[in-house]
């Protein structure tokens, strides 16, 4: 009798723990995926680790830009001031 029972609940427990393994396995999946926010410049979204966060105005509110914006504006920038310095 304990012979059957055991036969039964082996593959139970083998089931359930490829079963808890698995579900582990797609829940790293998903925290792979990295959380999207949108450009407050071009609307674009990206990965949040790929951004800049910055507190913008007395209201505290967050804008997020891209590398590509900054990367642009600070261009812009130097070449106004190339520009002006003339
Ligand atoms: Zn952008």
């Amino acid at each position: 009798m304990f012979f059957v029972i055991c036969v039964f609940i082996v593959p139970i427990i083998v089931f359930v723990i490829l079963h808890i393994m698995t579900r582990d396995k797609s829940d790293s999946e998903e925290q792979n995926t990295e959380p999207m926010e949108m450009c407050a410049f071009c609307q674009r979204d990206f990965p949040i680790n790929q951004m800049l966060e910055k507190e913008v105005g007395t209201y505290g509110k967050i804008y997020c830009f891209c590398r590509e914006c900054i990367e642009g504006l600070y261009n812009e920038f130097n070449n106004y001031g190339v520009k002006t310095g003339e």
